[in-house]
């Protein structure tokens, strides 16, 4: 399997050929800011590797797909004050753009930091 796709944008943000401040790191999976946040909070959380969509992601490395539910949670956590979506769009029609598999962590509330 091809864990690499070099057309991808996503693909190049791993490799660092695009540069990206990320917000998690795990041995796994990376998150990052959507470049053209929807929400007070929108963070977007991928597999290192690269699946075309969730279903991929679930079928080929379902572990990696826990990992990358780990760090959704712990970001979710540390940035929203606990009510906030997680979104897979997944298939053009659903409004998928970007064919690596990703999260979207979603808020409309910042964790108060006091
Ligand atoms: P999709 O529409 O495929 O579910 O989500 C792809 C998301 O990736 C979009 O919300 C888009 O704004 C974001 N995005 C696309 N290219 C880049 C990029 O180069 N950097 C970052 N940080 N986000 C990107
Ligand atoms: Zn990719």
């Amino acid at each position: 399997m091809n864990m690499s796709d070099p057309g991808c944008i996503f693909c190049k943000i791993v490799s660092r050929d695009i540069t990206t401040e990320f917000v998690a790191e795990t041995s796994n999976t990376l998150a990052f800011r959507d470049i053209a946040p929807l929400a007070d909070v929108h963070l977007l959380v991928i597999p290192k590797q690269h699946h075309r969509d969730v279903l991929e992601l679930a079928k080929n490395a379902p572990s990696i797909l826990g990992e990358l539910m780990n760090t959704a949670a712990n970001l979710a956590n540390t940035y929203t004050n606990g009510s906030f979506k997680l979104q897979f769009n997944t298939g053009a029609e659903a409004g998928q753009t970007v064919c690596h598999a990703h999260a979207h962590v979603l808020a409309d509330n910042v964790k108060d930091a006091s």
